[in-house]
């Protein structure tokens, strides 16, 4: 299956890979141990990394699915903690201003969040409500006298970009059996923030906690069903976010094994590392086909409800067996903060969890199958 790019998606994405090689790559140690650097969003911005789907009629680049999956995977080869800040960002919250806002609020938000100056994230997780994703608490009450205003009380936790975030959108309970979306602010008495969440892989990523103590929200109107469809584009962000690590851990094991000499022969000349290579290259074109298929239906408007869950399931066992595999090739330096392998290996097991663990995706799959 072969990708198909207009001349503008191929020089853009020939500008991810450029900072890829220039900035993300040499800076994900860094990147790491505390956070991306404070003006991460306006120079995401600038490279039409978070506007990349937006239609050019909201001011966005208009590019496809296909570009938008590639994107995440060069990102990811650079710093996965980016590209999955990047495809959370472009497919939950630069879309929901696509569907889901009216004209007011993108008049009031869009050109910030075009020019970086307003950073987003998605809030759906609680403590409370994670896969069960109805279970959320936290309620809307309309405010008296501001038509479309409501007070949110609650919490949320596990919000990618929280520390960056000046924008939030918060799925909120509206009665005993609807939730819905509004946008939030975070410079408001009702915003507090509870903490940042230390996370194993993708640490980069600045992952917050907070509650809501009648934080002022707009309503942005669409059902709960339609607000959560969004995940299925972001599940093959997702699945093209652990392609991009699985293909960056198989490149890394390829050059150890021809580097590293033991009995005489490098490792690359050994049988049972040659295994792992080939049982890792062909997991690696596998997930390609999965999310790139996903990719290229969801261009062409047909229904990818199972095949972003295959590509997002696959893909994201890929990369957790790989980087496991290229880390074993890397031996007991493979165990060390030296070699990339160890942190491709912690980043991986995000791409199992969010945006739906691989259980919920088994779920999603058995139930368009067995309707
Ligand atoms: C780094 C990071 C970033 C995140 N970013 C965001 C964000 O930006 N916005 C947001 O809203 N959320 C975010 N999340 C939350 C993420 O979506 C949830 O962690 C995920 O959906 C799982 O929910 P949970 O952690 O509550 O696990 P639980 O729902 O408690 O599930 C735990 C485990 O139980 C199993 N399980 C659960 N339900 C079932 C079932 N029905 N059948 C079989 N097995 C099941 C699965 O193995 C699952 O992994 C993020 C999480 C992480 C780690």
């Amino acid at each position: 299956m072969v990708l198909h790019f207009n001349d503008e998606e191929k020089a853009f994405l020939a500008s991810v890979q450029q900072f890829v090689d220039e900035v993300a790559l040499p800076q994900t140690r860094v990147w790491e141990k505390s956070t991306f650097p404070k003006d991460i969003w306006t120079i995401c911005a600038a490279k039409g990394f978070t506007s990349c789907v937006l239609p050019k009629e909201y001011g966005g680049r208009g590019y496809s699915c296909q570009t938008y999956a590639e994107m995440c995977r060069i990102l990811a080869k650079g710093d996965p903690a980016l590209s999955m800040n990047v495809a959370a960002v472009n497919a939950l919250c630069v879309a929901h201003f696509e569907h889901f806002a009216n004209d007011e609020q993108r008049a009031k938000y869009l050109p910030g969040v075009l020019d970086g100056s307003i950073p987003l994230s998605w809030g759906l997780t609680e403590p409370d409500a994670g896969s069960d994703a109805r279970r959320v608490k936290t309620f809307a009450t309309p405010i008296e006298g501001r038509p479309g205003y409501f007070h949110l009380n609650g919490e949320k936790m596990f919000i990618t970009n929280g520390g960056f975030a000046k924008l939030f959108i918060i799925i909120a309970r509206v009665s005993d059996t609807e939730l819905s979306a509004f946008f939030m602010e975070k410079d408001q008495p009702g915003f507090e923030e509870v903490g940042r969440i230390a996370t194993t892989g993708v640490s980069a990523s600045y992952t917050l906690h907070f509650r809501m103590k009648d934080a002022v929200a707009w309503h942005t109107p669409g059902s709960f069903e339609q607000v959560i469809s969004l995940l299925y584009r972001g599940r093959i962000g997702i699945g093209a976010m652990a392609l991009g690590i699985a293909e960056k851990a198989l490149e890394e094991g390829i050059e150890y094994a021809k580097g590293r000499e033991q009995f005489n022969r490098p490792l690359a000349q050994m049988q049972s590392v040659q295994n792992m290579v080939a049982e890792s290259a062909m997991q690696v074109e596998a997930a390609r086909l999965l999310v790139h298929q996903a990719a290229w239906m969801y261009d062409q408007g047909l229904p990818v409800v199972k095949e972003s869950s295959y590509a997002k399931l696959f893909a994201s066992e890929a990369a957790r067996d790989v980087t496991n595999k290229m880390l074993q090739i890397h031996g007991g330096r493979g165990m060390t903060f030296d070699f990339l392998i160890e942190k491709l290996w912690r980043d991986a097991k995000l791409t199992e969890i969010g945006e739906g663990a691989t259980e919920i995706q088994k779920l999603i799959i058995a139930k368009a199958l067995l309707k």
